[in-house]
């Protein structure tokens, strides 16, 4: 029996039972028992710092040393209390995952003994050897320091891994000399910069906040779940977190009968300890589903402000993998493990509150409609002046598969509005400077908006940037990447066009200001209209149409990058203080870098899987038709269908040593990551071809088959 056949036998013997609850599991109280959040804090600080950290957490008040230091030792008696011995800053570099390095609370002593100590100062700054991550040549390894500061927006919390507990500080990342390396820090400043330009604007409108504008995140995560006895097996989801061989098995999602079907009780049994582990961490997990591909999963948050949101959603996914490999799981957050059906997404839910008041919430009076029609139009405006950049936040070589293929939100990227509201827009378009009564058109700020359906609003998947009743919907964002990215650039986008309007507003004397609205938001819909799109994301007629509308269609990874480094680009995030010039460079330096490492270790792993495990696999099946064969003839019975079959597979294994040798020449040269794509994905379609013509008891690598369906 080959490995694979043993990989199921062993996976058909798993004899799993299931506790049944009958006990009340109490949700509420075990919620973010393991976060140090604001309701810890109240407990374990006293009036006067607590109040003072509330300051700086809700109002972004600088905090001070004396501060630092009880919340530092508030912290350790917590964390103690609750198993730790080891605390980490926990920060974003650029390589997307998390990084962190323990310290023990440990203090030994002169005498022999210790004691235990964690100072403001350990809390505040930490220093890691920063040489080894990337840094896009903003930093040379001789001078290696790198810094990284505490963010008390976002709470300290414990990570409980192989029986270790870790306090975890969430953390800035920034370089000896100020620039940043991390994600964290422009996320930041972006969020701050949204937020002036939104209190500026509502100024605009007479309406002055005392609270913070708060950018909202929802990020919806897909997943999927394999097997590891299949994992295992497969060197190529090992190494690239997705399959570079595998025919498509004859049942896939064709019958569309996953989506919201029943949950099996064995992916029951890891999402109850997924949810389980997030509602401990203080994470909001709401909704658990499955997904439209077979073995494809999804889970949702409820939405939180967008830092926190976005650290939240890097736990998400490490728990996820964590959980899935106690569960005999592994958990796949490539955006696309399985060539042929649906890959995976983050769709990324955003909105703006100030106050009570969200800026995207259709309101109950002219008034509020008016904000809300601003905000609808300045997003339109943003989204149309700069779909390039956005387009950029969700560039890789997993989203490569993705974006474009036909079950995923294109690679241009349009905003569905629904039908109400784009008429909404047309009105505005038209534009009704008059107040007389039998305008058809809206005077915005003077009349009422039709109630907006929410939910109607909602059900075209295909679109990448979708309004969805009271938020923006990003679905083109990639399952495997941290939510900053996309995030940083739709609030940079978000706030230049608030700060245009609030600008022209400003001017206004208050007798003008409905009709100067009026004219400006038509200004914006006359020249950004095209980004509007209700229709059918995935149809090739609207790649033509958009085409005709000028809007930019960048397919590949280099191609959706090449804008980070476009002047006027890396001028507007200077503009508003998110990167400085060289910190766009940087980011663009490394996000190419990886693309090309990970096409690199794509093709040079095609090629080893093809040479070692593929065509030896081939090669017995061929010794066995022939020898098959030579008895036959021994006996003197001619079998015409035996020898076309022994010439069917030696043509394949011929043109499968071709396609090795051409892509192992492009390797060698180090020729273009075109070319080398294009020579894996030959070198592919024979080996899968091969895959439904060998004896399936010779065939080695794990099948589409079995690791779709077997759970
Ligand atoms: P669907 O699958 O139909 O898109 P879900 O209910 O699964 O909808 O996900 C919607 C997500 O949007 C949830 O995470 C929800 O918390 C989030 N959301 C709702 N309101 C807001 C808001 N104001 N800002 C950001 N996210 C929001
Ligand atoms: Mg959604």
């Amino acid at each position: 029996m080959n490995a694979r056949k043993k990989a199921l036998v062993k996976i058909a013997e798993r004899n799993e039972t299931y506790q049944d609850i009958t006990t009340p599991y109490k949700v509420d109280e075990n919620y973010g028992s393991d976060s140090f959040g604001i309701k810890t804090l109240e407990d374990y600080l006293s009036k006067p710092i607590y109040r003072r950290l509330l300051e700086t957490i809700k109002k972004g008040v600088p905090l001070d040393q004396a501060v630092a230091d009880d919340v530092a030792h508030a912290m350790k008696i917590w964390a103690m209390n609750r198993g730790a011995t080891h605390y980490t800053h926990w920060f974003m570099p650029l390589t997307g995952s998390s990084a962190e390095k323990h310290d023990s609370f440990l203090d030994p002593t002169p005498d022999g003994k210790a004691i235990t100590r964690f100072s403001g100062k350990n809390l505040i700054l930490g220093e890691p050897d920063a040489s080894s991550f990337p840094s896009g040549g903003l930093r040379s390894t001789f001078e290696a320091r790198g810094y990284t500061a505490w963010d008390p927006t976002s709470p300290a919390f414990i990570k409980r891994v192989g029986g270790a507990a870790t306090l975890c500080i969430p953390t800035i990342f920034c370089s000896y000399t100020g620039e940043v390396l991390d994600k964290k820090t422009p996320l930041l400043r972006s969020i701050q910069v949204l937020g002036f330009q939104a209190k500026r604007l509502l100024r605009c409108f007479g309406i002055e906040e005392e609270s913070k504008a708060e950018a909202t995140l929802g990020a919806e995560q897909e997943y999927f779940l394999i097997d590891k006895n299949f994992y295992l097996l497969r060197p190529d989801i090992m190494q690239t977190g997705r399959t570079l061989f595998g025919a498509p098995p004859q049942k896939h999602q064709q019958l569309e009968d996953h989506y919201f079907g029943s949950i099996p009780p064995r992916i029951m049994n890891f999402m109850a300890e997924v949810d389980r582990e997030l509602w401990r961490l203080g994470i909001p997990a709401k909704t658990r589903h499955n997904e439209v591909a077979p073995a494809q999963f999804e889970i949702a948050p409820v939405f939180e402000e967008l830092n926190l949101a976005t650290d939240h959603n890097m736990m998400v996914m490490e728990v996820l993998r964590n959980v899935a490999d106690k569960h005999g799981f592994v958990c796949l957050l490539h955006e696309k493990p399985f060539a042929g059906i649906n890959g995976s997404g983050k769709h990324n839910n955003w909105s703006l509150s100030v106050g009570d008041r969200n800026l995207l919430n259709p309101g109950n009076n002219p008034h509020e409609n008016a904000i809300f029609l601003t905000t609808l139009c300045a997003v339109i405006q943003a989204v149309d002046k700069h779909a390039d950049i956005l387009r950029s936040a969700t560039a890789g070589a997993g989203n490569d598969h993705r974006l474009g293929a036909n079950e995923a939100p294109p690679a241009i990227i349009s905003i569905f509005l629904g039908e109400q509201l784009t008429d909404i827009i047309d009105q505005i378009e038209k534009g009704s400077v008059s107040h007389s009564k039998n305008s058809k058109s809206l005077v915005i700020g003077v009349d009422a908006l039709p109630p907006l359906p929410r939910d109607v609003t909602d059900r075209n998947r295909t679109s990448p940037f979708a309004f969805t009743g009271n938020k923006f919907e990003f679905r083109a964002a990639g399952s495997s990447h941290s939510c900053a990215g996309p995030n940083i650039m739709l609030n940079t986008i978000v706030a230049e066009a608030f700060d245009e309007i609030a600008t022209q507003l400003e001017k206004l004397k208050p007798s003008e200001f409905h009709k100067g609205l009026q004219k400006i938001l038509q200004n914006i819909v006359k020249k950004h209209r095209r980004v509007i799109f209700n229709g059918n994301g995935y149809s090739p007629a609207w790649e033509i149409e958009a085409k005709k509308r000028g809007l930019p269609n960048l397919r590949s990874t280099p191609e959706a990058l090449k804008p980070l480094i476009d002047k006027k680009n890396i001028e507007l995030f200077e503009k508003y203080g998110v990167f400085s010039s060289g910190e766009t460079k940087s980011r663009y330096e490394v996000f190419m870098e990886e693309y090309v490492k990970k096409i690199s270790i794509e093709t040079s792993l095609t090629l080893s899987i093809s040479k070692t495990t593929i065509l030896p696999s081939a090669l017995k099946y061929l010794d066995r038709l022939a020898e098959t064969s030579g008895k036959l003839a021994a006996t003197g019975v001619k079998n015409s269908a035996l020898t076309s079959k022994i010439k069917l597979i030696s043509i394949l294994i011929e043109k499968l040593c071709q396609a090795n040798d051409a892509l192992e020449v492009l390797i060698k040269n180090n020729e273009s990551t075109e070319k080398r794509i294009d020579a894996m994905n030959a070198v592919r379609a024979t080996a899968d071809k091969l895959e439904t013509e060998v004896d399936d008891d010779l065939w080695e690598l794990p099948k589409y088959s079995e690791m779709l369906f077997i759970y």
